[in-house]
Order: structure tokens, then sequence, then C-alpha cells
């Protein structure tokens, strides 16, 4: 196995958790993520009769996978595109290869969208948790604290011993201030070590893991203790929207230019919003693709404004949702207006 165990992967949580926790086997790749994030990522669909497994397959309109359950689990079966997506997400793929990473970024994206606006499924997922560690036995308990403490230790310290280069070679790599910021929500929660706080820190172990910088979006509406913040309201009554149909990009709508030479960077052939870092094919420069670097004006450019994240993730939910409403989902063609106004009557 080429994972390193101090890399933040649902693929090592699982081994730790299941093979040296629990000294259970590891669930195979498609029910282990359901079983750390339950209903978050796989959807399930009926066995088709007849003596062959019904393959898993990838949903473009819902981003979730679909999968029959037989009784060892759900079942992933020949589908290389699951087999392809799933890697990305447990962590077993390597950084360079390309593959799928960007189906991956989706599931990422729609997953932390869902988890920002449905608190309820914010905390049933962590509820889902607290109710194992209640479960266990003081010994497991004790267990999980010594094998997960050394693990947190020594992701921060794998990390912070990394280059800006070796951190670029992940595969979703992270951003600083995001990686800190969940260590610090994750490690506070820890420390507390009561067994909910345990809970907290854990969910927040894992949705790193898995939503890597999208899990700044977790961080900025919700407290360590997933309750949601109070300090960040949504701006109800203020104008939020979105009309656009372009849900499929990772920032819909968003038009973005070089910070060094002002080049616009969508229209440079091979862009694409899903990377994180996109060099600029006129200069060099290498300009951050991230929500933090969108702003609403060149004056709120200018004043170091950014945009409000919040209200830019709101108005593209409820546009996904006139989208679905619509009866088109994410990702399909808009139909051709059947107006004579362009025909020249
Ligand atoms: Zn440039």
């Amino acid at each position: 196995m080429y994972m390193d165990n101090r890399d933040l992967r649902i693929g090592i949580i699982g081994q730790l958790f299941y093979d040296e926790v629990l000294n259970q086997s590891v669930p195979r790749q498609l029910q282990l993520l359901d079983d750390f994030f339950p209903g978050l990522l796989v959807q399930e669909i009926p066995a088709e009769p007849g003596r062959k497994k019904t393959n898993a397959q990838y949903s473009d309109a819902d981003r979730m996978i679909l999968a029959a359950r037989y009784k060892s689990g759900y079942y992933t079966g020949s589908s290389t595109r699951v087999i392809q997506i799933l890697g990305r997400l447990i962590g077993t793929a390597k950084g360079s290869v390309e593959k799928e990473r960007r189906t991956a970024g989706m599931i990422q994206d729609r997953a932390a969208g869902d988890l920002c606006t449905r608190p309820d499924l914010m905390q049933a997922l962590r509820d889902s948790w607290s109710v194992r560690f209640y479960e266990m036995s003081e010994e497991t308990l004790d267990r999980f604290v010594d094998i997960f403490s050394d693990y947190i230790n020594g992701c921060v310290a794998k990390w912070k011993g990394m280059s800006a280069d070796e951190r670029d070679q992940e595969l979703f790599p992270f951003r600083e201030e995001v990686f800190l910021d969940l260590m610090n929500a994750l490690i506070f929660e820890w420390n507390q070590g009561f067994t909910d706080s345990l809970a907290n820190a854990f969910t927040w172990l894992i949705l790193g893991a898995l939503l890597r910088n999208e899990v700044s979006r977790l961080i900025y509406v919700y407290n360590t203790d997933f309750e949601p913040r109070r300090e960040h309201p949504i701006h109800e009554g203020m104008e939020a929207y979105y009309e656009g149909d372009d849900l499929d990009k990772r920032f819909p709508g968003i038009e973005w230019y070089c910070d060094r030479c002002g080049a616009h960077l969508n229209e440079q052939a091979g862009f694409d919003d899903f990377c994180h870092i996109w060099k600029c094919t006129a200069c060099g420069f290498r300009n951050t693709i991230e929500v933090e670097e969108i702003y609403d004006s060149d004056e709120d450019y200018q004043a170091g404004r950014p945009t409000d994240k919040n209200m830019l993730y709101r108005a593209l939910r409820e546009r996904a949702d006139q989208l679905e409403a619509a009866g088109q989902g994410p990702g399909e063609e808009e139909p051709v207006p059947e107006t004579g106004e362009e025909s020249g009557l």
C-alpha cells in the first residue's frame, strides 16, 4: 500500500477504525463510504432480478452513487467510472491521475452544499457517531482515543513538514487556512474528552478527509459542535439569486481574471474551475481558484472584500432547486425556448 498513514484520507481512517480499533475487517470502499456518511453519498436502487448482481452507477443529476444492497452491503461491480470516483473520494488514487477527479469534486461540492444548508442532516451525521461511541466498551473507546490521537498528530506533523509544492501535488490539495481551521475545530473538540465532543471531532476528521477544501464551507456556517453559527446569519431579505444553468461548474457564473496580468482565465485552453490553482497561460502566474477569491465588483476587489460565501452558495442552491422543480436536473441541457421572437416573424 502506497498510502501514507499520516494522510488525511478516508481510506486510512477506515483502516484504523475498523482494523485497529474495532478489530473488524474493513468494509469495501462503497460500503465504507456509506458507513461513514450514511445516506450522503450512496443512494440505494433495487437489485435487478436474476443471478447477476446489479452494478453501481453514478448519477450526474444527483451527484450520488446509486447502488444495490446485498448481504455484504452496497455492491460496486464493474463500472470503471464508479471505481475511479471511489478511488478519489477514498484517497487511494494517486494525485496526478485526472480521470474522474472532477466528478469526485462535484460530489464533494454537492455534499458540502447539502450539509451547509441542512443543519438536520449535518447533526444526524454527527449523531450517528455519538451513538457508535456510546455503544463502545470503555476499552474500545480508549483504544480509539489512543490510535486517533496519534493519527491526528501525525497528520498535522506531516502536513507542516511538506513544502508548498508537495502540498500542491496531493489529490485535492488543501489550502493552508482550511487545513489549519479544520484542525483547530477538530482538536478543540477532541481535547474536551467527552463522548459527544469526540463525535464532533471525529465528524470533522472524516469530513475533512472526504471534502478537503469544501469543508471550509462547513467551518464557516457551523460552530465546532455543529450548531449553526449565529454571527454569520444568512442575510434574509437581501437579494441573492442566480439565473444561469451551468451548475456543473464549481463556481457557476463566475468570471476569473489573472491577478497578475488581468487575462480572462475562463477562456484559456483547458481551464476548469475544479482546479484549485490555475497557471495563467499568458503570464504563468498561479491563480488561486477558490470562493475566497470571488469579488462582487472591482471596488470590492480593491478593498479586499470578498463576496459573501453564504449568499453565493444559497443562490446556487436555490437555482438548483428551481431547475429541479422545472424538471431538469443540474447538468442537463436546457430546452430550446419555443418563442417566436427570434424567428423574425
Ligand atoms: Zn496572467
